[in-house]
């Protein structure tokens, strides 16, 4: 299973919530955070769910999300 790390651009971020929706994982949600412009930012709320699909950062209207895909080897225990 690939591994992914989504990058948010904070000051990007208008906290619209489709990427949120648009996760098969369930990886995003709203941060605490706000950034400059008053917008509650999106983090990863569950890191370890992410495959890197990519399909948040397609959706985002402000182009505030990079991926970073991994692929595994793992592929079971030694
Ligand atoms: S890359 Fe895919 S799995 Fe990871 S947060 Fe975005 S939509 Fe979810
Ligand atoms: S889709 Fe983009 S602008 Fe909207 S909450 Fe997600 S990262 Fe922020």
């Amino acid at each position: 299973m690939p591994k992914g790390l989504v990058i948010v651009d904070k000051e990007r971020c208008k906290g619209c919530g489709l990427c949120i929706e648009a996760c098969p994982f369930g990886v995003l949600d709203f941060s605490s955070e706000y950034n400059a412009s008053g917008y509650r930012v999106v983090h990863m709320a569950h890191p370890e769910k992410c495959t890197g699909c990519a399909v948040c950062a397609n959706v985002c209207p402000d182009v505030a999300l990079e991926i970073y895909r991994e692929e595994s080897s793992v592929r079971g225990a030694a």
